[in-house]
């Protein structure tokens, strides 16, 4: 994904030094515990097949992978498979890889939807050394975090099986195959969310038809980068265009859980990742948790991001465990 422009009102922001109050609603705190060890394990799998970049080996592999847990965990996994075209011409073979939850007809509060992107960056191209701009990206936090974070709350809802709502899950393919810095030859606007472009026009095209099978999201949520060291998720700025009452939700379920000081009630930069086509094309209010590092020179998402060190050494269980808790916190109150 990439940063546009929403500088000015963050450093607007800042320098009013307005920071919005939350008010901390009653609401339970659920006990179930998102164990970030098992997270982390899920996490680590995923990179043990390498850097899973659209076409390689390992990508095929890591998919056929993360299918067969999400089926454990008593998923109904569905393939969209589509052949996508890179800003450069290459044909990506594309597989969002689409986990339903079981018996969404007893449940009242209907069905929402988390999702994460799971393909690497074929490179580096943020890196300090530019001998790596052109290899590819272990992606363990700006990719695997995501999924394993899902993973886990997969294996958690089949242990606790109470929920209200139905929570579905997507993990979008050929998110990263956006245009590198070092290529000059066009302007990559459309080049980055590929798979998740793919996903939202299907699912706008089967609402239009009324398809009987379409599940309806009351809303979603965007998981991308959520496990790296010294992590703080800020209120993206498309989200809260979009979406402000969910974002709201989020951070007070953050809060209840105990996370809140990994949740500012804060503005950061728009990010255009997969929540956009989520939001402009299936029409579903999303919002994305995004980590938003204000200070970090390398970059605002993280000193790792699409470099040569983003692997699991920069992995952190407590950020897995404070974005974990936060959602089993917020979807078991639905
Ligand atoms: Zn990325």
């Amino acid at each position: 994904m990439r940063k546009y422009i929403y500088i000015i009102s963050v450093m607007c922001l800042m320098a009013c030094g307005t920071t919005k109050k939350q008010s901390v609603e009653d609401q339970s705190v659920v006990t179930i515990q998102f164990n970030a060890d098992s997270a982390y394990q899920f996490c680590a799998a995923q990179c043990a097949f390498g850097p899973r970049t659209m076409n390689s080996e390992a990508h095929e592999q890591c998919g056929a992978w993360i299918q067969q847990k999400f089926q454990q965990y008593g998923y109904q996994v569905e393939l969209q498979k589509a052949d996508l075209k890179g800003y450069d011409g290459t044909i990506l073979k594309s597989t969002n890889i689409i986990a339903k939850a079981p018996s969404l007809k007893e449940r009242a509060g209907g069905a929402i939807l988390i999702c994460a992107h799971w393909d690497s960056r074929p490179w580096a191209d943020n890196d300090p050394d530019s001998t790596n701009w052109r290899k590819p990206v272990m992606a363990a936090n700006d990719g695997a975090s995501g999924v394993a974070v899902m993973l886990e709350l997969a294996r958690l809802f089949q242990q606790h099986d109470s929920l209200n709502v139905a929570v579905d899950f997507v993990c979008f393919d050929a998110e990263d195959w956006g245009i590198p810095q070092w290529d000059e030859t066009g302007d990559g606007t459309d080049s980055w969310a590929l798979g998740s472009q793919y996903w939202a026009k299907k699912y706008q095209e089967q609402t239009l038809s009324a398809n009987p099978s379409t599940r309806h999201y009351t809303y979603g949520i965007l998981l991308d980068m959520v496990g790296g060291q010294g992590a703080r998720f800020y209120q993206e700025g498309f989200s809260m265009q979009k979406a402000s009452t969910i974002v709201e939700k989020v951070w007070r379920a953050a809060n209840a859980a105990g996370y809140g000081s990994f949740f500012p009630a804060k503005e950061g930069s728009g990010v255009t990742d997969d929540h956009v086509p989520v939001n402009e094309v299936a029409n579903i209010p999303c919002i994305d948790i995004i980590n938003f590092y204000p200070d970090c020179p390398q970059s605002s998402f993280g000193p790792t991001w699409h470099t040569a060190s983003d692997d699991m050494r920069h992995i952190d269980k407590n950020t897995l465990q404070a974005v974990g808790q936060t959602l089993v916190q917020l979807v078991y109150n639905e």
